[in-house]
């Protein structure tokens, strides 16, 4: 027996936003698991901007897609057929092999997941797995923010900017800003999500809106878009101000280099700290970030939004959407 998948490959590299023709939709039969391998049946696919680096081909923290086979990303789902007896028919895990409908995968790169503690097993690709875990380990593992302290996050809206400004403040922060690409985003921000302040980068430039929503600074910066973003939090900054330097998705589709920022001699007066992280460098912290953030999700005082396109023939167009900003929290695929 075989099982019919229908898969997404890269065709081609992008030069700038990736379009359509870029990617492929090709079906194959996925054999029957050898000794040591499982056929994973994958419920939700995650879509990442972290996937935009992969489709170019230079030298980086994770090797290229290959042109022509299906490109790799997260993926929740159930093991439909195993040649390895610690991962029985009928267990839900998480692996690597996103972007198709059935994984034929290497048991031990599956992690087992139990669909009945959370509302949807998506969670593990958002809230309670990369996505919160990169909010955790960079407000407090690489920022050390602490009560009291005022906190601004941009990507607000997006799936780990959400988590940051919630996190903080259920931490203690003294105050938290975010900044989002729509008026409908910053009103889910303040609205709903417990921000104290947000704002549409759209509506003008970033350091005045800022200065307006911080009158006396920031202590911790989490950056998720780069630019024009990271030079208005550097200017922001109070004295001994940290930024963690997650992503940089302002930049990710240009072809010429980023023109911002270009105050970085006010960190030496500053004493300001600007530091880079990786959350796959920080799993150590994943048992401390569940015991803290099961409860909220459960209790709803932590929130996980999520936008969801169905199929995996619609997986590109997610994507894509993700690279315009049409999401709100975490951006999935429902197989
Ligand atoms: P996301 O924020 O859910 O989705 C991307 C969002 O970026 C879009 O919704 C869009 O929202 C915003 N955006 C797009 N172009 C922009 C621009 N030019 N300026 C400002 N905002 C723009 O994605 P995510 O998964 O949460 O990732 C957020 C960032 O963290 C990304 O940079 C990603 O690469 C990075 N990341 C890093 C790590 C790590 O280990 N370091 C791990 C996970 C993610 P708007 O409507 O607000 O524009």
């Amino acid at each position: 027996m075989s099982y019919e998948s229908r898969e997404v490959r890269l065709a081609r590299r992008p030069h700038g936003w990736p379009v359509p023709e870029d990617f492929d939709l090709a079906t194959v039969d996925v054999p029957e698991p050898g000794a040591g391998q499982v056929v994973v049946r994958n419920s939700f696919l995650s879509v990442d901007p972290y996937m935009r680096g992969r489709m170019n081909n230079v030298p980086s923290y994770v090797p290229p897609y290959v042109l022509g086979e299906p490109m790799e990303g997260g993926a929740v789902g159930e093991v439909v057929a195993s040649g390895d007896p610690s991962v029985p028919v009928g267990t839900h895990v998480i692996h690597g092999f996103g972007w198709r409908e059935f994984a034929l995968v290497d048991a031990a790169k599956v992690r087992a997941v139990d669909p009945a503690l959370v509302p949807s097993e998506s969670m593990y690709l958002g809230a309670l797995g990369m996505i919160g875990l990169t909010a955790y380990a960079g407000l407090f593992a690489i920022a050390g923010m602490k009560p009291g302290e005022t906190v601004f996050v941009s990507g607000a809206a997006g799936a780990v900017g959400q988590m940051v400004g919630q996190i903080a403040r259920l931490k203690g922060a003294g105050r938290v800003i975010g900044s989002a690409g729509s008026a409908a985003k910053v009103e889910n921000l303040t609205g709903r999500l417990g921000f104290d302040a947000a704002f549409n980068y759209h509506d003008g430039p970033v350091a005045d809106q800022l200065a307006k929503a911080a009158p006396e600074g920031i202590d911790v910066y989490f950056d998720n878009v780069g630019g024009e973003h990271l030079e208005a939090a550097i200017g922001a900054m109070k004295l001994n101000g940290r930024a963690a330097i997650c992503g940089a998705i302002s930049v990710y589709n240009s072809t010429e280099p980023p023109t911002a920022p270009r105050n970085l001699g006010l960190l030496i007066g500053k004493r300001a700290t600007l530091r880079g992280f990786l959350v796959g460098d920080h799993g150590a912290l994943m048992p401390e970030f569940l015991a803290e953030a099961a409860p909220w999700l459960r209790d709803g005082s932590l929130i996980a939004d999520e936008t969801v396109y169905e199929g995996v023939d619609n997986a590109v167009d997610a994507f894509l959407g993700l690279l315009r900003g049409e999401n709100l929290g975490k951006m999935l695929v429902r197989v």
